[in-house]
């Protein structure tokens, strides 16, 4: 019988935060396992940014980069140094006992030391015909206003936005930088929203709120040029010319295949300590949009990918397993582990 080997690291995802991740626990020779999922519906492997086109706020690409090609860049960095990849789904997992287990799709259970959870969130659209397909192609439809909103395409034209919630607030506040009308369409005659940012909405000159309307239908074919709405009081349809739509009904993290094993917030995303990325269960981090749903952006979720290939790296040399990057903040030392467990 052949001896199974244990894992030193296994990240599971492929967003920027799990590339990341890969770059730098790759350098630093830990041999790194990536499963980076499969298609399921809307989700790619390469994760959020496979589903947009320009991306203008990633610094390093002054001149133009897609979503998909830099992700594709962010792979084969990870790549160049030895980071082996897997084209699976892992389906569940099993952070009870050490070594950590981890059942992939369609491959053989994995043991690791450690675990990077990198899976991301997913954007919830409505789920019409034209809308996805508009986003896609760059077409005026979006999920993520301080993502696309800045974009020339956007400017200074009638944008709309879908949701009673806080993120729908924010969007709305956000894009009035850009447009010459922010429309909220939002489904319910009151608001989600907390009082603060409601009022603060409510009172701004350049916001006005289609009450009681909910989106059947968005129109266009190269570019969105309007949206039919149901009254949802009345039941009666009309149409609002657009020259853009936020859709910012809010996110679901990608979470589901853990079985509630690590602790997650009120909202269910994953719960890490201030400023690190050690979840629950000693030698499991995690980072990017699966513990963030305030900031939700590609560099912030590979900056907290570092933060997480670092900690990994030190959680394995306090537990004998190679040297510890970093040992102390200026504060003084940080202990690596809260753990005194062996691997
Ligand atoms: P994600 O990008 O969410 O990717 C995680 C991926 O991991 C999943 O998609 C899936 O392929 C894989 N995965 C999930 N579960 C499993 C599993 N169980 N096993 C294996 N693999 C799994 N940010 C910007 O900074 N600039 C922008 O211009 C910008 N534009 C955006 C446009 C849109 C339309 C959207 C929706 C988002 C945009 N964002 C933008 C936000 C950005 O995409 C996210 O913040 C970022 O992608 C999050 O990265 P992540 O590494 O956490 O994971
Ligand atoms: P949310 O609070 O769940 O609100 C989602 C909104 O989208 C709701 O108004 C909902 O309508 C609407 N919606 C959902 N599905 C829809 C559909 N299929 N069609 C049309 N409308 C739909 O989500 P969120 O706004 O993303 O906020 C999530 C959490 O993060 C909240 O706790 C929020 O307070 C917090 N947050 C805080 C801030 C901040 O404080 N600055 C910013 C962003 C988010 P109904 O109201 O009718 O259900």
């Amino acid at each position: 019988m052949t001896e199974r080997k244990t894992e030193a690291l296994v990240i599971i995802g492929s967003g920027p935060a799990a590339w990341t991740a890969a770059i730098y626990a790759a350098r630093a020779q830990l041999n790194p396992l990536v499963f980076e999922g499969e298609p399921v519906g809307t989700d790619i492997p390469g994760g959020q940014l496979m589903s947009t086109t320009d991306i203008e706020n990633y610094p390093g690409f002054p001149d133009q980069v897609t979503g998909p090609e830099l992700m594709e860049r962010m792979r084969q960095q990870a790549m160049r140094f030895g980071t082996r990849i897997q084209s699976e789904l892992i389906t569940s997992v099993d952070f009870s006992g050490r070594p950590l287990r981890l059942n992939p799709n369609y491959s053989a259970e994995i043991e690791a030391l450690t675990v990077i959870i990198a899976t991301g969130a997913r954007a919830k659209w409505l789920g019409l015909p034209n809308e996805l397909r508009l986003a896609q192609m760059g077409g005026g439809v979006s999920a993520c206003a301080v993502c696309d909103g800045a974009l020339p395409a956007y400017r200074n034209k009638v944008l709309g936005v879908v949701g009673g919630g806080d993120t729908a607030m924010e969007e709305a506040l956000y894009l009035t930088k850009f447009a010459s009308e922010v429309t909220i369409i939002h489904r319910r005659n009151e608001f989600r929203a907390s009082k603060v940012m409601a009022s603060r909405v409510l009172a701004h000159p350049k916001i006005r709120v289609l009450w009681n309307k909910q989106v059947i239908e968005v129109l266009g074919y190269d570019a969105i040029s309007a949206v039919r709405l149901e009254d949802t009081a009345t039941g009666d349809v009309s149409t609002q010319e657009l020259g853009g739509l936020f859709v910012a009904i809010g996110h679901e993290p990608n979470t589901g295949f853990l079985g509630g094993q690590l602790e997650l917030t009120p909202h269910g995303y994953i719960k890490v300590a201030p400023w690190r990325t050690a979840t629950s269960v000693p030698g499991v981090f995690a980072a990017g949009d699966v513990i963030d749903d305030y900031y939700r952006q590609a560099i912030t979720s590979a900056g907290t990918g570092c933060m997480a290939a670092l900690d990994a790296e030190r959680w394995l040399a306090h537990h004998g397993l190679g040297e510890s990057p970093v040992l102390e903040t200026a504060e003084g030392p940080v202990p690596a582990s809260t753990s005194g467990s062996k691997p």
